[in-house]
C-alpha cells in the first residue's frame, strides 16, 4: 500500500487531526475515533508497515516499548483498573486499517471482566490435533516479509499441514 493513501500515515504528518496523547522518536497514540472505552488508544509506528509481520526484530519491539509506556498513562489518567491490548494482522482477523496498530483499552469494574480473546469462542480440539498443531507451530520458519529472500519463502514446507484440518 501506498502510504500516501494510508489513513494512520495522514494523522503521523499531521494531513490528518487525531487527539493525539503520546508521542516519540518511533511511535504514536491517540484517541480511537469509535472508543469501546473512554481513553481507547491506538498506539502506532510512525514508519508504514501493515502488519507486524513485516516489521523487524527491532521495529517490532520499540514499537512494544511504547505501548507498554501507553498502557500505563492510560491507565493513569484513567483512573481504570485494568487494560486490554487487541492487535489484528490480516482482514480475516478483523484489520481494517492497514497500518500496524494496537488498541489500549482501559477496563472499568463495572464491566464484564471479558479479555479481548473472549470475541471468540472456545473450541473442543482433541488432544492429538493439540500435539500436531503445537508441532507444525514449533517446526515452523518465521519469515520478515519485508526482508525474507526468496528462495527462503519458497522453502519446502516441512510441518505436513496437509495433515491438520483447522477447521475445527
Ligand atoms: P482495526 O479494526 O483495524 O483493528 O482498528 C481500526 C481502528 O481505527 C478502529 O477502532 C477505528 O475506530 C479507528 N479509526 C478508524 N478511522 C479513524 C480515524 O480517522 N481516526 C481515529 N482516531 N481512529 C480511527
Ligand atoms: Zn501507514
Amino acid at each position: 500500500m501506498d502510504p500516501s493513501q494510508c489513513l494512520f500515515c495522514g494523522i503521523v504528518t499531521g494531513k490528518i487531526p487525531a487527539k493525539k496523547v503520546y508521542e516519540d522518536e518511533h511511535a504514536l497514540a491517540f484517541l480511537d475515533i469509535n472508543p469501546r472505552n473512554p481513553g481507547h488508544t491506538l498506539v502506532i509506528p510512525k514508519k508504514h508497515f501493515e502488519t507486524i509481520l513485516d516489521m523487524g526484530e527491532k521495529d517490532a519491539g520499540k514499537l512494544f516499548e511504547s505501548v507498554r509506556k501507553v498502557a500505563a498513562v492510560v491507565m493513569s489518567g484513567t483512573s481504570s483498573q485494568g487494560i486490554s491490548i487487541g492487535q489484528s494482522n490480516g482482514q480475516v482477523a478483523g484489520q481494517v486499517v492497514r497500518h500496524v496498530h494496537f488498541h489500549v483499552i482501559p477496563r472499568f469494574a463495572n464491566e464484564g471482566p471479558v479479555g479481548l480473546e473472549g470475541a471468540l469462542p472456545s473450541k473442543k480440539i482433541d488432544d492429538e490435533s493439540m500435539d500436531k498443531i503445537a508441532q507444525a507451530i514449533k517446526t515452523a520458519h518465521a519469515p520478515h516479509s519485508h526482508k525474507e529472500p526468496e528462495q527462503e519463502a519458497k522453502k519446502p514446507d516441512k510441518r505436513h499441514k496437509e495433515d491438520i484440518d483447522f477447521n475445527f
